[in-house]
């Protein structure tokens, strides 16, 4: 049980070090102990024990959101049969003073046991889900906090139910089923996957890294894990650093959606490796591109408003058009560096994106700022007013990363690009002052890459309306052919926006797009 997670004796990316595991066990500070008697009830059962308890009453806080899947769940209604006990088994009262808060009033007993269930039939990379054959444990939705003690350390043992045998977390397994955190941001940033879903093991990069696959049918296990090699070096060689000592892929079975976390991905996937044809798997190739970008882009490159977290509301912040829209840019050119996506893909992924903005009416109604702040009011609500008034940062977020780095490089002779923005942000705000940028700090940076401020482009960030395409693209020997989007006929279909070479009219722009696309 549990053999493909062995004790790391190395320096965590927490910044803290991993001594042994009886070290472990006597410094977590809070102990949480899961099992599933019912897993085919979608249920779990959680037990926590709270230690050195010095006030006779408190409160514990169960998140309703988790960070990176921007909406408010409803977490709290899904837990039940709380109680609180001594350590010798006398019941204690509580009361319910929030939707997701329970105040326990321990008196004068330091340590405390409390017990709940979790009803876990969800299916979102956010919010846990339990069956027969599999746990997928969100965490956010199962485990509470002591108020203003996120930064306690939490051990967690999972006792698995007969029928599974494999546990698959970027959490530290310090004995046999028992995981640590050195605190609770870190316990839900690391989601579990429980059952009998298939385990590979390989080092890249001198780093452990795990493959968890619930559905492997049709797995060409070579060449996906050479494929993953090429993805994982073209990202280190974009951002020069690694953060993590291990990472692990929790791929499962078929559904829609991905979540970045620290040192892991949780993604949903086509339920089988038997794509319908090659761009298939290149597009779920770019989805796993794009939630290990996540790790350097919005988990250490962060908005400052994202860090340290409130879990029990909305965490409202204007730059997500970069934490998302870049990271769906650099998808791309990740995948077109590891030479699994050819320069003419990676042009119609980019047009794509250019499509679906000048199709819809939302892009008159709603800015990029806008479309990230008020994201808690959309996402994944499509009623009518919102398909037809909003925009995705999805969709114009990655094509003023195209505008962005086109910018750079023509500012500054082709000397300096977008990747340079991002090497900085990561090396000044997160190596060196551990903390997020502020949206001018952002700008701040872009201005120092390039030479000169890009006030024209921020303005397209911050207001509605189309960029001027036509101004930008140009200074890389590029064009937007949009004659079908101009033929009258065409108009009850969505209209072309394709992304095309046009010949150059100087050096600059041949040397921009060549280094762009990276072609010879
Ligand atoms: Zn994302």
């Amino acid at each position: 049980m549990n053999r493909f997670l062995s004790l790391l004796l190395l320096v965590g990316s927490y910044s803290f070090l991993v001594p042994s595991a009886s070290a472990f066990q006597k410094d977590a500070e809070l102990a949480y102990m899961i099992s599933f008697k019912e897993p085919a009830a979608h249920f779990a059962e959680v037990q926590l024990k709270l230690v050195s308890l010095d006030s006779a009453r408190t409160t514990l806080v169960l998140p309703v959101w988790t960070p990176g899947y921007y909406k408010i769940l409803d977490n709290p209604a899904h837990i039940i049969d709380f109680k609180v006990s001594t350590i010798s088994g006398e019941p204690l009262q509580w009361h319910k003073i929030a939707k997701n808060k329970w105040l326990l009033e321990n008196g004068q007993n330091a340590e405390v046991f409390v017990d709940y269930r979790v009803y876990a039939n969800r299916k979102s990379v956010a919010e846990s889900n339990i069956s027969e054959e599999k746990a997928f444990m969100a965490n956010t939705d199962i485990f509470m906090f002591p108020e203003g003690n996120l930064d306690k350390s939490v051990s967690l043992q999972v006792h698995l139910p007969k029928q599974w045998d494999k546990i698959a977390t970027g959490l530290t397994e310090v004995d046999q089923g028992k995981f640590y955190a050195p605190d609770f941001d870190v316990l839900y940033d690391s989601p579990l996957y429980l059952g009998n879903q298939k385990i590979i093991e390989f080092q890249e990069l001198e780093k452990k890294i795990t493959l968890s696959i619930a559905t492997p049918e049709g797995l060409d296990q070579k060449k996906f894990v050479a494929d993953l090699r090429k993805i994982l070096r073209s990202t280190t060689k974009l951002m020069q650093h690694i953060p993590f000592n291990d990472y692990t892929f929790i791929m499962m079975e078929p559904g829609g959606g991905g979540l970045e976390h620290w040192n892991s991905q949780a993604v949903f996937t086509y339920g089988s490796f038997n794509f319908e044809n090659d761009l298939a798997y290149k597009r779920f190739l770019n989805f796993l591109t794009h939630e290990y970008f996540h790790l350097y882009n919005v988990k250490a490159i962060r908005p400052i408003e994202l860090g340290p977290f409130d879990y029990s509301q909305e965490n409202y912040t204007t730059m997500l058009w970069v934490a998302e829209g870049f990271t769906v840019y650099y998808e791309y050119l990740i995948m077109r560096n590891a030479g699994l996506l050819t320069a003419n893909e990676v042009l119609e992924f980019l047009s794509s994106h250019i499509k679906a903005i000048e199709n819809k009416s939302g892009k008159d109604h709603m800015s990029l700022e806008r479309s990230s702040f008020d994201v808690w009011n959309y996402f994944l609500n499509n009623d009518a007013i919102s398909a037809e008034t909003t925009i995705s940062y999805y969709q114009k977020g990655p094509v003023m990363a195209l505008l962005l780095d086109i910018a750079i490089r023509n500012d500054s002779d082709n000397e300096k690009s977008l990747d340079d923005v991002m090497r900085y942000l990561y090396e000044e705000f997160y190596r060196k002052q551990g903390r997020g940028y502020t949206e001018n700090e952002f700008w701040d940076s872009v201005t120092k890459m390039a030479g000169k401020p890009q006030e024209e482009l921020r303005k397209y960030v911050e207001s509605t309306g189309s960029p001027d395409y036509e101004k930008y693209l140009k200074l890389a020997a590029l064009s937007l052919d949009r004659s079908s989007a101009d033929d009258e006929k065409t108009e009850l279909v969505e209209k072309q926006y394709d992304l095309i070479k046009i010949v150059p009219e100087n050096d600059l722009q041949l040397k921009i797009r060549k280094s762009l696309l990276q072609e010879n």
